[in-house]
């Protein structure tokens, strides 16, 4: 199985998938079967996230990143965060995800949320990772990026300035928050180059196909939203079944000119749907 730097150097465009492992055991098997259904678009990838949005417990990151490894030889990438941990949780992490064969992780600082302790060892995400280059050199990991600039840097420029600490301690990929503007993440990656990043880029999209994902979705990321996005919501969103072929018609859009425009990755957000993530993959796949 290759690795995400392998994929990055063979693949003109790679394509990805994130899931998030369940709140509830008991939900475990229905979300493999998604797994399985997602098997079948071919992801060069599928990533796990940890924790996202303060929840914890559940079936844990480890245990769906060995079932996509073992079970359906799919390369997983393991979200791992600074917040909550420290080198010695960390340490145990890692080799939790070595023992069931796991070798990519994206290497995050965590969302902050009251529950969640700040790490007393990692403060960004680029102490992480230079705790995984000198812990664990077995390791490769991966960071996040932010089209529209992360909420607490003090301007774009100074957040893409810092995406070199990333580069510098070795990450072999960012991945960006999701964006509904695609000329955002051009002017982005046109910034990141100038600043001397060099690292292939996943372009995050998520289809949005109900209402109720709209407010939520857009708090978390704080993407803007541009007018083609506005007048679609506006004009289905009492109308589920139009909402649904709009949201997904807008993301296959969204993708078939980031992968036209040179991207080097797409990344789904798929939201654990099968149907939505099938339904996006068959508008793209004849590009990938
Ligand atoms: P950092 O890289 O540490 O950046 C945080 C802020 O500090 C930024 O403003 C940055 O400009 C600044 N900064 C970075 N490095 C330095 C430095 N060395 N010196 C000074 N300033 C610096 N959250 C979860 O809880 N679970 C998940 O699974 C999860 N998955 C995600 C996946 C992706 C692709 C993305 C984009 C985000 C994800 N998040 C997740 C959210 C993420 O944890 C938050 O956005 C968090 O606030 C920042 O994480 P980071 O790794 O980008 O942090």
């Amino acid at each position: 199985m290759s690795t995400i730097a392998q994929l990055f150097r063979e693949k003109p465009c790679v394509f990805s998938i994130e899931c998030f492992p369940p709140k509830q055991t008991t939900k475990f098997a229905a979300m493999q079967e998604t797994l399985r259904r997602m098997k079948d678009l071919h992801p060069d990838f599928v990533s796990v996230t940890y924790g996202a949005g303060g929840s914890a417990g559940g079936v844990s990151s480890v245990q769906v990143a060995n079932f996509l490894k073992n079970s359906l030889d799919i390369l997983p990438l393991a979200h791992t965060l600074c917040m909550g941990s420290d080198r010695h949780k960390m340490a145990i992490q890692l080799d939790d995800l070595r023992a069931a064969g796991v070798r990519n992780v994206l290497a995050l600082r965590g969302d902050r949320t009251p529950l969640r302790p700040e790490s007393p060892d990692f403060h960004h995400a680029s102490d992480l990772m230079d705790f995984i280059r000198d812990t664990a050199p077995d390791m490769e990991f991966s960071g996040a990026c932010y089209p529209e600039g992360h909420p607490e840097a003090d301007s774009l420029a100074a957040d893409v300035a810092n995406l070199l600490h990333k580069q510098q301690a070795g990450a072999v990929h960012l991945v960006t928050q999701l964006f509904f503007d695609n000329g955002k993440f051009y002017r982005f990656l046109n910034m990141a180059r100038k600043a001397g990043i060099t690292l292939p880029v996943s372009a995050g999209v998520m289809p949005i196909v109900r209402s109720s994902q709209i407010e939520r979705t857009v708090k978390l990321s704080s993407a803007s939203l541009p007018s083609d996005f506005t007048r679609m919501i506006a004009r289905w969103q009492d109308d589920p079944a139009s909402l649904y072929q709009a949201g997904i018609e807008y993301a296959v859009h969204q993708l078939r000119d980031l992968i036209e425009g040179g991207a080097d990755g797409v990344h789904l957000y798929a939201m654990n749907d099968a149907n939505v993530a099938a339904a996006v993959y068959e508008g793209i796949r004849d590009l990938l």
